[in-house]
């Protein structure tokens, strides 16, 4: 097998550091090295939660608290093995990220910080407070890890356990991020254009990657700190306060929160940097304290104007390239949905109104798409247009009124069970995330034709149904004439294209009925034709498809039939010829158009 430069890569710096403690290095170097995996652990959780998923925590050290007090205290107290102690922490940490993530996760950005310093602080008192826990003195006497007669007892030995956990961690999170679930968080973070519309659109529950999300983060914090117990030997509150809960997002956001490397980078940064601070401001400044904070405060600054996605990148640059593995177009297709017979019932939309206060938008519109046509929805600026393709696909809820898809009813549904009832949409804003490849932006739209969870993808058990998703993804992008484009980052595309690419995403998702919404907006006319061809082309293939557009001249050559909306209203329907031949149109259309 031949091996790609990266894995290559990570193999080599894999031997190096284990070979280190067998080396004569001298044991101050050791353990420093032995808090950089410790630290690593948890930045790397943060990676996840802030750099992937846009989600801050300053309580990843409380998490390690957990960890670190849930065995020594049944190491001290109770004489239990370590790892049982460690079970014990996972769970415990588990219980605790859940009902957090659950209790936060469902608002908005601001109360998972809060939270999570309110937690922080919470679990420092108690751990400070409790008889049992030792108060602020902690717990003396922690037992080393040991497997059989083997004691993991002084630095060089738990050095072995701290770096193969943090590169088994960096590896699983690696892992996580290429995969189906890895798709929808990379897809989440609101501060880079993402959020949860579009994969909700594409059936992903947003709330439940969050939580996970932030529940892999909880975990890996509380082995760094379980670890950290047993290597120490003791307990105490104070690493697991909020000052650290602080510093782990320092390391995070200077190594680069954008990849998993990002981590070690920030904590061997802060760890090296720390100890030299702590050594040297006091005797430059004459005086002792914690200076070492200020002058850090100023360094993330700084290196945040420089490089706002952290150090990691500028060290990037001078590794070999990620190498993108073309998709296996042999794989098996996936499962596909039974489709409607043409001429079926598919859409059904009646009398559907919406009021926003006293502003009706949509009037008790109606109009239906059998299987096989297209229709376009067009009207001027204002018409009601868009609302009215929201309240088809989910994303608002009706006034008044019903809509069907294949005779069932679908609104009232959130968008991710009408995109499980087989429709699919584009958007008018595109949504695609910048920094994924076309394909693997395409491959969203697999999403509910797919299974494999989070632990499916850390170990690597997904990989015939992810080569089956890829394959699909590149099927659909020659399907509209991309297929070259597969590798290239999504963000790197025009605006006609990117077009082209939300069209084969939803269309990966084999859907019964696909909406598009102004699928021509912002478009130059080399790019309208293009897309005009990949729609004529959809529709002799035989799909359904709603086309919601003001752009009157592009949908006449496309469309089976034509609902025209003015002010909320359904002013007409008829063939593109009817509906050019109307003057009524002609009159909505004249002062507010061309
Ligand atoms: P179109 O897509 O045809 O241009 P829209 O559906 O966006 O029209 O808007 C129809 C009308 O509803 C407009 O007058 C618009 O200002 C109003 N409208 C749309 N969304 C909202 C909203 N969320 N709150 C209040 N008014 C809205
Ligand atoms: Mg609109």
């Amino acid at each position: 097998m031949k091996l790609a430069p990266r894995t290559a890569g990570l193999l080599g710096v894999s031997a190096v550091i284990a070979l280190l403690p067998f080396l004569p290095v001298p044991a101050f170097w050791i353990t420093q090295l032995n808090y950089i995996g410790l630290f690593s652990l948890v930045a790397l959780g943060l990676v996840l939660l802030t750099g992937v998923g846009g989600l801050t925590s300053f309580g990843q050290a409380a998490f390690a608290g957990v960890g670190a007090y849930a065995s020594a205290y049944l190491a001290v107290k109770h004489g239990i093995s370590p790892w049982v102690g460690l079970l014990v922490g996972l769970v415990l940490t588990t219980a605790l990220a859940l009902v957090l993530g659950w209790l936060t996760l469902r608002m908005s950005g601001h109360y998972l910080p809060l939270a999570t310093i309110a937690w922080s602080l919470a679990l420092f008192y108690t751990m400070g407070n409790m008889e049992a826990l030792g108060k602020y003195d902690g717990l003396l006497g922690v037992p080393p890890i040991t497997v059989g007669d083997f004691s993991f007892q002084d630095e060089r030995r738990i050095y072995l356990l701290i770096w193969a956990a943090a590169l088994a961690g960096a590896v699983a999170v690696t892992r996580l991020l290429d995969s189906r679930p890895g798709r929808v968080m990379r897809s989440l973070d609101v501060h880079r254009g993402g959020g949860s519309t579009m994969p909700e659109a594409m059936g992903a529950s947003t709330f439940r990657h969050k939580v996970v999300m932030f529940l892999v983060a909880a975990l890996l914090a509380c082995v760094s700190g379980w670890l950290f117990a047993h290597m120490q030997r003791s307990v105490n509150p104070s690493p697991f306060g909020i000052k650290f809960g602080i510093e782990y997002l320092f390391m995070a956001v200077l190594g680069g929160v954008g990849s998993v490397w990002g981590a070690f980078t920030g904590a061997a940064l802060v760890k090296l940097t720390e100890d030299q601070l702590q050594v040297w401001l006091p005797q430059l400044l004459g005086t002792s304290g914690s200076f070492e904070v200020i002058v850090f405060g100023i360094v993330l600054v700084i290196v945040l104007q420089r490089a706002p996605r952290g150090l990691w990148p500028l060290i990037e640059r001078f590794l070999p390239a990620k190498q993108r593995v073309d998709p296996d177009d042999a794989a098996p297709a996936l499962p596909a949905r039974d489709k409607p017979r043409r001429g079926e019932k598919l859409l059904q939309v009646e009398a559907v109104r919406k009021a926003f206060g006293g502003l009706v938008a949509v009037n008790d519109v109606t109009f239906h798409v059998d299987a096989g046509e297209i229709i376009g929805l067009i009207g001027p600026n204002g018409a009601g247009k868009s609302t009215t393709f929201n309240l088809v696909s989910g994303v608002l809820p009706l006034t008044s009124g019903a809509v069907k898809l294949r005779g069932q009813r679908i609104d009232g549904l959130p968008s991710r069970e009408v995109a499980q009832r087989g429709m699919s949409r584009t958007f008018q804003h595109v949504k695609l995330v910048p920094d994924m490849t076309v394909l693997e932006n395409v491959a969203m739209g697999t999403y509910l034709r797919t299974k494999s969870g989070t632990l499916a993808a850390m170990l690597r058990t997904d990989r015939t149904e992810e080569a089956q998703a890829l394959a699909e993804a590149h099927r659909q992008l020659a399907r509209i004439g991309l297929g070259e484009m597969a590798h290239e980052l999504a963000g790197n595309l025009a605006l006609g294209p990117q077009r082209l690419v939300e069209i084969a995403r939803a269309l990966a998702s084999d859907p019964s009925l696909l909406l598009l919404d102004e699928p021509a907006a912002g478009l130059r006319h080399k790019e309208k034709e293009a897309l005009a061809a990949v729609l004529r082309q959809l529709k002799a293939e035989g799909l359904s498809l709603l086309l919601v557009e003001h752009d009157m001249d592009f949908v006449m050559n496309l469309t089976d039939r034509i609902v025209v909306m003015e002010f909320g209203t359904k002013l007409m329907e008829g063939t593109p010829a009817e509906v050019q031949a109307s003057p009524q149109v002609r009159a909505a259309y004249l002062g507010t158009e061309h």
